[in-house]
């Protein structure tokens, strides 16, 4: 149930009704909002009448909340979320751009990377320590080694850091280096993982798991923010389908949904959805086109010998077109970049 209220309304009236709710077992959590105070009663009891809390003093409205993501979604609150993080803004009106590569592997490869990405118009500067790999005999990273590294180096850059966390002992660790905690496909439903990224002052991007629906994927970016953090970003990076040319299948259908959907800024990884180099650019174009507000690239300095993922990783020139290209959609679609 989703509970606006009058402008007028008094901190007394207010508090009546968070304590009626609260009462009845619900977490009653506030819409980050400059207009009327807006409330959320979210639970698994039964609410009360809608009527009834709508004529409780001070109450202009009561509507039903049909999601099942119910603080992830739109009727709780309309309009887009935009993440700060320094200077960079996500949601808002430019796209923004992640990249860099899939592994840190060494200073040099990461001071060349971050340099050419940075040049390109790149915000934020990709790269695991902690590698979720298919196999356990593949390089698994270079944990915080890797992460002072990639600190050193975007800050160098005037970039910000994004770094998968793969397990909730890791948190801490990573807190002190990386300003954007990536939950990769594989640990979509890692519920634990979730429930305690709840507790950071990090944003966390949730990354759509290779087989899961929109509804469980947002359900994921709920499991965040019903835990305390509301700063969440969600990522389309591609679902397995029976397609072999191709890594994994773009579904911008997700996009344009969960765009509608859900209030959180919606983020694609064309890399790891198509899986070959050439073809990243015109799909990064169409995700733009699609609504999404940013994109997550592979990027190499020398891709053909990358430890991770090279095969998708583009060159830094190639990284320089697809921001030229996508600076030209964003404008088409009334973004900028
Ligand atoms: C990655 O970003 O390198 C990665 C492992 O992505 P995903 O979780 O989408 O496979
Ligand atoms: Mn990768």
């Amino acid at each position: 149930m989703v509970i606006t209220f009058r402008p007028n309304a008094t901190p007394e009236q207010l508090h009546a009704v968070e304590a009626k709710l609260r009462d009845l077992g619900f977490q009653v959590v506030r819409a980050p909002s400059s207009g009327p105070t807006v409330l959320a009663a979210v639970g698994d009891g039964a609410l009360p009448p809608l009527a009834e809390v709508c004529a409780m003093p001070g109450v202009a409205e009561a509507l039903p909340i049909p999601e099942p993501f119910k603080l992830a979604s739109r009727s709780f609150r309309r309009e887009t979320t935009v993440l700060r993080i320094g200077d960079v803004e996500i949601g808002g009106t430019a796209v923004v751009l992640m990249a860099g590569p899939c592994t840190i592997e060494s200073e040099d490869q990461m001071v060349r990377t971050a340099a050419a990405v940075r040049a390109a118009g790149a915000r934020v500067l990709r790269g695991g320590a902690f590698k979720p790999r298919t196999s356990p005999y593949s390089f698994q990273g270079l944990g915080e080694e890797g992460l002072k590294l990639i600190r050193r180096v975007a800050d160098a850059n005037g970039l910000l850091v994004i770094s998968e966390i793969m397990d909730k002992s890791q948190i801490s660790l990573m807190e002190r280096y990386v300003d954007i905690l990536q939950v990769g496909a594989r640990n979509m439903q890692n519920f634990s993982l979730l429930r305690e990224l709840g507790k950071t002052e990090k944003t966390v991007l949730v990354k759509r798991g290779l087989s899961a629906t929109v509804d469980e994927w947002l359900m994921s970016a709920e499991y965040v923010i019903s835990g305390g953090n509301d700063r969440v970003i969600v990522c389309e990076r591609g679902i397995r389908a029976y397609e072999t040319y191709t890594r994994n299948t773009l579904d911008l259908n997700a996009v344009a949904v969960a765009k509608s959907l859900s209030h959180l800024p919606v983020i694609v990884d064309p890399s790891h959805a198509v899986g070959v180099r050439d073809k990243v650019v015109p799909l990064a174009r169409a995700a733009i086109a699609a609504g999404a507000d940013g994109l997550l690239v592979e990027v190499h300095n020398d891709p053909e010998r990358a430890i991770c993922d090279g095969q998708q990783s583009l060159f830094p020139e190639q990284f320089h077109a697809l921001a030229k290209q996508v600076r030209q959609i964003a404008d088409a679609v009334g973004r900028a970049l």
